[in-house]
């Protein structure tokens, strides 16, 4: 089918939500996409870090057939055993006693919210219900995940927002303390900020967020939509950090590219939640827990490690062009969640690499984000890092950008 018929199809009747690129995707494998006409690419935007296993990996790909075959949905009025088995493997390798099932990430922040605000009213009273969030943060697209996230561009037309959030700098520890008061009930953070830039915290950021939390008896809620499930080159990004949340939530690579999120608490937190709270018509179906099962046990000690080691290659390697190009002010990242801030709007060079075969992705304007499946090789890293070499020099020699 020609892109153009595709298009207008989309045109006519999709919702005009997302700005998107000239390619109508069919087919991938492993690092791979291959579009309508037969033009192969390099991804390296893996569905927004949700196929952190590469396209189709055998394990997620069969687990997802065998699944199929026996049983799809029954709904939470009764009990399934991938939904078991996935919360098994959930509680085993996180800080967490108890999972929350639900579809995505916005609703698992949602479900956090929720528990945050019921277990405050629980145990201090009805007046304790406000969230501190951090500047430059994404909590997702709903009213409630809109209102945690503190950029106003994601607000803009939606206003009257939900209630009970206040705004506070990321990585600035005596403005969380400062926005402290009697309401008080949690504070909310991305470990690394994600859409916001990839900011990566200072060393003792999240370790004060906890102390300040265990001091004021607040509850510190980890959004690892984006930085779990091996991301980091650790299995959740806390780990980085030698400390952990009493909530955290997880959705993008959960399912190895199947829609499944998750909000994980501790006991004594996630006992607020009783039949009644909360619920999700899909939260853990059969289908998708297969597949998280799956992706969960593929993310194993080697694919980390391969993933810490391809993210310090991949962040020299965009170091050097740094050394090389003065429009790029800054490279950041940890373990294979790579940005590359540039002095103007990065779309075009995202347009670019397009053209030449490659998938990259852009967040908060000015910012390429590098966020490949984390089986990722150096010979793929390379054919990138070439390409963008050759885009940034055009890009010079065409004097479109500024040069100091
Ligand atoms: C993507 C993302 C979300 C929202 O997830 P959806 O599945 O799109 O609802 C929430 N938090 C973070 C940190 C994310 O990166």
């Amino acid at each position: 089918m020609k892109i153009d018929k595709v298009t207008d199809l989309y045109n006519k009747c999709i919702a005009n939500t997302y700005s998107r690129y000239p390619v109508v995707l069919v087919k991938g494998r492993g690092i791979k996409v291959w579009d309508s006409e037969g033009k192969e690419y390099y991804d390296f935007v893996s569905g927004i870090a949700a196929n952190n296993l590469g396209h189709c990996h055998p394990q997620i790909t069969n687990a997802l057939k065998k699944q199929a075959g026996e049983l799809i949905h029954v709904s939470n009025l009764y009990y399934t055993l991938p939904q078991m088995e996935m919360a098994k493997l959930l509680t085993k390798k996180s800080f967490a006693d108890k999972v929350f099932f639900c579809n995505s990430g916005a609703e698992a922040n949602e479900a956090a919210i929720k528990l945050a605000r019921k277990y405050s009213k629980d145990n201090y009273g009805n007046d304790r219900y406000e969230i501190i969030t951090m500047h430059q943060s994404f909590h997702g697209r709903t009213i409630a995940t809109i209102s945690a996230t503190a950029q106003e561009k994601f607000h803009k037309g939606f206003e009257p927002l939900l209630a009970g959030f206040r705004y506070v700098p990321y990585n600035d520890l005596s403005a969380v303390e400062k926005a402290i008061n009697g309401r008080t009930c949690a504070i909310m953070v991305e470990p690394i900020q994600g859409e916001g830039g990839v900011n990566i915290p200072h060393r003792d950021y999240l370790k004060g967020l906890r102390e300040i939390c265990f001091s004021k008896r607040l509850l510190l809620i980890f959004d690892e939509v984006q930085t779990g499930m091996g991301r980091t080159g650790k299995f959740f990004a806390y780990e980085h950090f030698g400390i952990s949340p009493d909530i955290m939530t997880l959705a993008k690579s959960l399912g190895g590219g199947v829609a499944i999120g998750s909000m994980l608490a501790r006991a004594e937190v996630a006992k607020s939640f009783i039949p009644g709270s909360h619920a999700s018509t899909f939260g853990g179906n059969p289908l998708s827990c297969a597949a998280g099962v799956a992706a969960i046990k593929a993310v194993d000690k080697g694919v980390l490690s391969h993933c810490k080691r391809m993210g310090n290659y991949f962040m020299r390697r965009l170091k050097k062009l740094k050394d090389k190009y003065s429009f790029i002010k800054d490279v950041r990242g940890m373990g294979l969640m790579i940005g590359m801030e540039l002095s103007f709007p990065a779309r075009g060079i995202t347009e670019e690499c397009l053209k030449r075969g490659f998938l990259i992705n852009y967040t908060a304007d000015k910012i390429l984000r590098f966020i490949p499946p984390l089986t990722v090789a150096t010979k793929d890293i390379d054919r990138l890092v070439n390409v963008l070499d050759e885009v940034f020099k055009e890009t010079v020699n065409k004097g479109t950008v500024p040069v100091k």
